[in-house]
């Protein structure tokens, strides 16, 4: 029995493995600092998800974050998964109400909100490259906000039944010089840091496409980004996706608004203060 002169914060967690890298605690405890709620966020290197997802209900964790490798596994084990997240095979956010443990997902919502501060979704078209977890929630995002997606993946099978599933073309990468489309998406890690650098559509003439929006945040211009600058296209990285996602889950969990604004200033300061750390470094 707990004491009654214990007051115990809410808890929340990240699940995944690893997460040492990961920039969801500092953002998430920024929030409930300036929100003014008691609350831990506690990253987890998860061994045994099936455990993991049992301890939420035994230490009465509010909510959880799920990262890598685990979205799709997470499912099985809840009570109930919401509609969007079974569409897109994936759950980033699980709420815990009393027991009972819900699944959503917040990545293609959160990009969906990033996508329309700056551009129309509606009637344009969407050359989306890769095949995983990210790729899917970018389609859904796309087709359910009227967009026109394609998919450009390296695995014909994997690209092919994930087209299939939301009713646009697959292209391979070799011949995607040919393809042109309003917006070019990046939801593979080619290019994200520590390996970086790397260009996920190499030999593609980049100014075939309006805006190119790469889903990584580490770095913050990837090097898909700044030849997408130089060849004259409007470029948007990952970080908006990422603190959209963050913030509707705080709202999940707790009901209120969370401090956007303030929870992308201090990711975008951990972010340039690690950039200026590597060409420090490199110097
Ligand atoms: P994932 O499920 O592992 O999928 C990665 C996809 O990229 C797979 O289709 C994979 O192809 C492809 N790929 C990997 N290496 C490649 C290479 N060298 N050349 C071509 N394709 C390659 O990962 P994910 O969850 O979708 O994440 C993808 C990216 O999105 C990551 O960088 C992640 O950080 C980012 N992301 C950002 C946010 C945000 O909030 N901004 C949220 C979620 C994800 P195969 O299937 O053939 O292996």
């Amino acid at each position: 029995m707990c004491r009654a002169t214990i007051t115990q914060k809410e808890i929340y967690a990240l699940f995944g493995n690893p997460v040492g890298h990961s920039l969801s605690p500092l953002m998430h405890r920024t929030a409930y600092e300036a929100m003014g709620i008691e609350a831990l966020y506690v990253p987890f290197c998860v061994r045994d998800i099936e455990a993991a997802l049992r301890g939420i209900r035994g230490l009465d964790i509010r909510g959880v974050s799920v990262t890598l490798p685990f979205k799709t596994e997470v499912m099985a084990w809840l009570d109930s998964v919401d509609g969007a997240a079974r569409a897109i095979g994936a759950v980033n956010t699980i709420v815990n109400r009393g027991g009972g443990l819900e699944g959503f997902n917040t990545d293609w919502s959160g990009l969906a909100e990033d996508l329309k501060e700056c551009m129309e979704i509606e009637g344009k078209t969407f050359a989306v490259l890769g095949a995983g977890g990210a790729a899917r929630a970018a389609l859904y995002a796309i087709v359910r906000e009227g967009g026109r997606p394609f998919v450009i993946s390296r695995s014909r099978e994997k690209g092919e039944a994930l087209a299939g599933e939301f009713g646009c073309p697959w292209h391979p990468p070799a011949g995607s010089g040919r393809l042109d489309a309003d917006c070019l998406i990046n939801a593979t890690p080619v290019g994200m840091a520590p390996a970086g650098e790397g260009m996920p559509l190499p030999d593609v003439d980049l100014s075939r496409f309006g805006w190119v929006v790469d889903l990584i945040y580490n770095p913050l211009k990837t090097k898909l980004l700044a030849e997408a600058q130089a060849a004259g296209c409007a470029t948007r990285s990952g970080l908006g996706m990422f603190i959209h996602q963050g913030a509707q889950q705080i709202k999940l969990w707790t009901g209120l608004e969370a401090p956007r604004s303030l929870m992308r200033e201090v990711v975008l300061e951990k972010l340039e203060a690690d950039d200026r750390d590597k060409t420090h470094r490199k110097t």
